[in-house]
């Protein structure tokens, strides 16, 4: 071993699975590679589904979630975190125990809920403990919708007020929020990142396509690979989102499904 450190970022997704490859970790280890990053994956659900929507879930015994946690972190030191699908209250619950044994110096959350094809991705039951888990990230990456959600307030109706209220969350809960316009009616698709006292909007010219699923898991692993070899959070953001929107612009060549199809890792 040199004296220098790894040689790449170990980044670690604990998220739900997508088997056409668009979204869940399926989509997290390839957006890890793309961005220089080593993968690993601890699987929370696995989900059959594809690009027109879910068939069906299973989430396996938390003990199981438990054990695979465990047994990444026994022996590797993971530099940084992605939390995506959850699912489940037991679920969200195992994964803060895990947070409080160990702590990797980054971890991102993706509160994922509900997939673009309308099915729910994390129990309603379970919301109040996501709530809980946003305090141990040290960034959350919602879409307007889930914002709504994190503070159990109204989705907000416009740019400015969702701008406000992720202020508010980045100072109630002390985490830096990486808010995602892409629900806006609008010809762009701002995007920002909100601590308790800096703003700082990062545009972009909406694309016009069909493929744009797995777009927030392809986007928050992106961020949580390069966060640790980035000066600060904008410099990873601003830097995933373009990569993003490159992806996004190439996935229908890809000709995957013929629903909503990948975006281009
Ligand atoms: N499936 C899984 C396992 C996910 O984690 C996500 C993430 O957000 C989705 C589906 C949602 O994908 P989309 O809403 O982009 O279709």
């Amino acid at each position: 071993m040199s004296g220098r450190g790894p040689s790449r970022v170990r980044a670690l997704s604990v998220a739900g699975t997508d088997p056409t490859g668009g979204a869940g970790v399926q989509a997290d280890l390839k957006s890890f590679a793309a961005h220089g990053a080593y993968g690993m994956a601890v699987v929370t659900a696995l989900v059959a589904q594809n690009t027109h929507g879910v068939r069906a879930v299973h989430v396996p015994d938390v003990a199981f979630l438990r054990a695979q946690l465990d047994a990444v972190g026994d022996d590797v030191t993971v530099d940084a975190v992605k939390l995506g699908m959850l699912g489940t209250r037991d679920v969200v619950e195992e994964v803060a125990a895990w947070l409080r044994r160990t702590r990797p110096p980054v971890v991102v959350l993706d509160p994922v809920m509900v997939a673009t094809s309308g099915d729910r991705l994390l129990d309603a039951g379970a919301e109040q403990a996501v709530r809980a888990l946003v305090a141990r990230a040290d960034l959350v990456t919602p879409n307007l919708p889930e914002l709504g959600v994190l503070l159990d307030e109204r989705r907000a109706p416009s740019w400015a007020a969702a701008v406000d209220q992720a202020r508010r969350l980045a100072r109630s809960a002390g985490v830096t929020v990486l808010l995602k316009g892409g629900h806006l009616d609008d010809d762009v698709s701002p995007d920002a990142v909100v601590d308790a006292r800096t703003v700082v909007e990062l545009e972009a010219v909406r694309v016009s396509t069909t493929s744009t699923h797995g777009t927030g898991c392809s986007l928050s692993a992106a961020v949580a690979a390069l966060r640790p070899r980035r000066p600060d959070w904008v410099s990873a953001a601003r830097d995933a989102k373009e990569w993003l929107t490159g992806a996004i612009a190439a996935g229908e060549a890809l000709q995957v499904g013929s629903g909503r199809g990948p975006v281009d890792h």
